[in-house]
């Protein structure tokens, strides 16, 4: 008894941490992809999605593929929870990309003003990052397309490492439970 209640809770949060689709990287985001959902813009997440946790490196094929999407018309805006300015800025600034620091998601402040930034309405947005916590529960709540994108690294900010066990274990429920996740390879 005790264990299907549990159950039931994690099968209640699950739907909401449940993202639209899962990638392995961003390059397999290509504007194809997101022009047939309608996609116009895209959130990025920026610890161990768009760079190594805790670095501004950009791969070759990282850059390359932020070339594509851009030529193809889709905005671009960086949200991170990250501390500190300076990385976000920096990773910002240099690519010439909107960007939310501090954004303490899930919240959807940040969201919130990464729309505003794109001028597009939620329908027109996908979020894309590592964790089901912060990038997927605060895209769902704001209704974007929540893409799930492996992490880059296994380094992770310490809290981070937490959130990866309690995501293990909503990992289990999400493949018992009928999953809607959309495959993009
Ligand atoms: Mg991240």
């Amino acid at each position: 008894m005790a264990a299907d209640s549990s159950f039931a809770i994690l099968q209640f949060v699950a739907r909401y941490v449940r993202p639209r689709a899962r990638v392995d990287s961003l390059a397999q985001l290509s504007p194809e992809l997101l022009s047939q959902r309608g996609i116009r813009g895209l959130i990025l997440d920026l610890d161990n999605t768009l760079v190594p946790w805790n670095t501004t490196r950009l791969t070759p094929e990282t850059r390359a593929w932020l070339e594509t999407v851009r030529e193809h018309g889709v905005q671009l805006c960086i949200i991170s929870n990250s501390a500190g300015d300076s990385r976000v800025q920096f990773v910002g600034e240099s690519l010439g990309i909107p960007y939310v620091s501090k954004a303490v998601k899930p919240s959807q402040r940040a969201f919130r003003l990464a729309l505003a930034e794109m001028n597009l309405s939620a329908e027109q947005v996908a979020v894309a990052g590592d964790q089901l916590f912060t990038d997927v529960l605060g895209g769902n709540r704001l209704g974007l397309f929540t893409v799930l994108v492996t992490p880059i690294t296994r380094k992770d900010f310490i809290a981070t490492k937490v959130m990866r066990f309690l995501e293990r274990l909503i990992g289990a429920v999400l493949r018992r439970v009928p999953v809607e996740t959309e495959s993009l390879t």
